[in-house]
């Protein structure tokens, strides 16, 4: 499988280097140069076999031949071992037609665990393979960079450094990350806000010299390898239901685009998929686009689901490309117009997005009443990420026979606050997290300034 950049003006890269390389270098990201197709016996095939081994069916393709069988095999074991449902992914049905697709019982308890458990094992295989190590720096607001810490923890090749705003995130989700203690896990609590702490990691990766040639590597939403593990439970889910011989429709808590893109993928694949619902919260750039051909950004609205606050849809390039008939140079062009101000998609691709997604948005007073009334229909108390999908099937599913799976992308004890103004009491931590707030937790303080950040990263990893 070769890997071609969206911009087109990049080299063509095998996985191992996809993994390893993040962004292309020129500017675009990286896309199969063509989707494997899965016949409908092998499809098939996937029904009630263990969560590993249907990812391992998936995924291969994709990997070719730069990770040996056997050995990606037991790293699949391995990685979704560390989920607390057997399952991995279950399904929960709500009524005649409509299902919750759990992907909460990582080590997180929100769905980035699925793709993130799987990369920092897939960056350590090629870094150990080569004998390098890998550095990786990130910044959060508090609700993303425990995925990724977790996912760096079993690593041996992988230092992490995650960049949090001091203070400024919650007890819970500064504890998910700051009670991981590995030699190879630093969090660094700035004193500044979230957007000191994105600046000094883009600073750093655009000058590397203060790592002395350690390899920098991102893990954020537009590492391929990330799409690759969450197209495994569009087909696990699917064939639950009665894939291939039957269509089955998801919607999707959307912000980078990154998980229904992944729904597309399974589509192309030959996953009989009916319909791809995008739901969206206040920020709503893919309604917007999808839904009036206006492709602009609007200002940044913090919400009442923080996983899903963006400003612009990075994924959503990938799907431009396709619709654009894979042409780099027009991808060029409409996103410089992007950049410059609103503008639109031509009326053709517009037309081909349309009639693969339909798309929703749901405001925070609606993602208040929506946890209130699906709790009340369903008993099933749903995080406010969540609460924007299931609304969206209700309002976009087109036909009452296609069974529809809405993706449960955090459990609600991750976003408490929510579930209380919602009008609940609030929501106990699963029970391998329960003793959380006793866990011994080490952090260092650092003043937002560039200068001291890369130069402790830096006496930290001895260069
Ligand atoms: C990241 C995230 C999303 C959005 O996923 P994208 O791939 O960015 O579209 C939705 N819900 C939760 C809980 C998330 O953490």
């Amino acid at each position: 499988m070769r890997y071609i950049s969206t911009r087109g003006k990049a080299p063509a890269l095998n996985f191992e280097e996809v993994v390893l390389t993040g962004m292309a270098t020129d500017g675009g990201l990286y896309v199969p140069e063509s989707f494997p197709q899965m016949s409908k016996e092998e499809i098939a095939e996937l029904a009630g076999l263990p969560y590993a081994e249907a990812a391992f069916r998936v995924m291969k393709p994709f990997v070719g031949d730069c990770i040996p069988e056997e050995t990606f095999r037991a790293m699949l074991k391995e990685t979704y071992a560390s989920f607390s449902h057997d399952a991995v992914a279950p399904l929960k049905q709500l009524d005649s037609n409509h299902f919750l697709l759990e992907l909460f019982h990582g080590p997180t308890l929100a769905f980035k665990d699925v793709a993130l458990q799987l990369l920092g094992r897939l960056l350590d295989h090629f870094l150990g393979k080569r004998g390098e190590r890998g550095v990786i720096m990130g910044a959060t607001s508090g609700d993303t960079g425990s995925a990724a810490i977790e996912g760096c923890k079993p690593c041996s090749h992988v230092d992490i450094y995650i960049l949090h705003p001091h203070n400024r995130v919650s007890e819970v989700q500064r504890r998910q990350m700051t009670t991981v203690i590995a030699p190879n896990v630093h969090n660094l609590a700035i004193e500044g806000n979230f957007d000191d702490c994105q600046a000094m990691v883009k600073a750093s990766f655009a000058d590397q010299s203060f790592l002395k040639g350690q390899r920098l590597i991102a893990v954020n939403s537009i590492n391929w390898a990330r799409i690759m593990a969450q197209v495994v439970y569009y087909f696990t889910s699917a064939v639950a239901l009665g894939a291939p011989h039957r269509e089955v429709s998801f919607s999707v808590p959307s912000a980078n685009f990154g998980d229904v893109f992944a729904g597309y993928v399974a589509r192309q694949m030959g996953l009989p998929i009916k319909q791809l619902i995008v739901a969206t919260n206040a920020n709503d750039i893919l309604h917007r686009t999808l839904g009036e051909n206006d492709f602009s950004k609007k200002p940044l609205q913090a919400t009442l689901a923080p996983s899903m606050d963006i400003v612009v849809s990075s994924n959503f390039e990938r799907l431009l490309f396709d619709l654009y008939g894979q042409d780099g140079e027009a991808i060029n062009q409409l996103l410089d117009n992007f950049q410059q101000g609103p503008t639109q998609l031509d009326e053709v691709a517009w037309k081909k997005a349309r009639n693969l997604f339909s798309s929703f948005t749901l405001d925070d007073p609606g993602i208040l009443k929506i946890i209130a009334e699906a709790f009340e229909r369903t008993g099933e108390l749903l995080d406010p990420h969540t609460a924007t999908g299931y609304e969206a099937t209700r309002q976009c599913a087109w036909d009452e026979q296609t069974p529809v799976v809405t993706l449960a992308t955090a459990h609600p004890a991750k976003f408490e606050e929510a579930v209380i103004q919602a009008g609940f009491q609030g929501v106990a931590l699963p029970s391998h997290m329960s003793d959380l707030l006793q866990r011994k937790e080490e952090y260092q303080v650092l003043p937002a300034e560039l200068e001291a950040v890369q130069q402790e990263v830096a006496r930290q990893q001895g260069c």
